[in-house]
């Protein structure tokens, strides 16, 4: 756990959230500010400021993340019509929270290109 992490703490309980997942490698909650019906996030228990911050060691821990990913799509019906998932990085990225996350965002046709 990181120090002053907001995800770290959600992750330990310090701050609620929606919980949809957790295992021992990753915490899956509800976006507390939603951008389309279904949006989750779901983050690896490790604490990875971004995606470009994990190495080698963290093949298996992300390919979790993405099969897990897929798992949570499926159960929360997006399987059908579809979803997208976004991966913010750094501040060009967007990223405002420093614990790597991947969106899952879905419940209707989103827009492309990004702003
Ligand atoms: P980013 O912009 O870093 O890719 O995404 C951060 C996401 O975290 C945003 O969509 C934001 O709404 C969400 N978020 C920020 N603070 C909280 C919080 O305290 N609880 C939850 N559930 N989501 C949060
Ligand atoms: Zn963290």
């Amino acid at each position: 756990m990181a120090d002053d992490c907001l995800f770290c703490k959600i992750i330990a309980g310090e701050i609620p959230s929606n919980k949809v997942y957790s295992d021992d490698d990753v915490y899956a909650f509800h976006d507390i500010n939603p951008a389309a019906p279904t949006h989750i996030l779901i983050i690896p228990k490790k604490h990875l400021t971004d995606v470009s911050a994990s190495d080698a060691n963290d093949q298996a821990l992300l390919g979790k993340l993405l099969l897990k990913a897929n798992q949570i799509a499926a159960e929360q019906g997006l399987s059908e019509d579809g979803f997208r998932y976004v991966i913010n990085t750094g501040s060009d990225g967007g990223q405002t929270v420093y614990h790597l996350h991947l969106h899952i965002l879905g419940g209707r046709a989103l827009n492309w290109p990004p702003g």
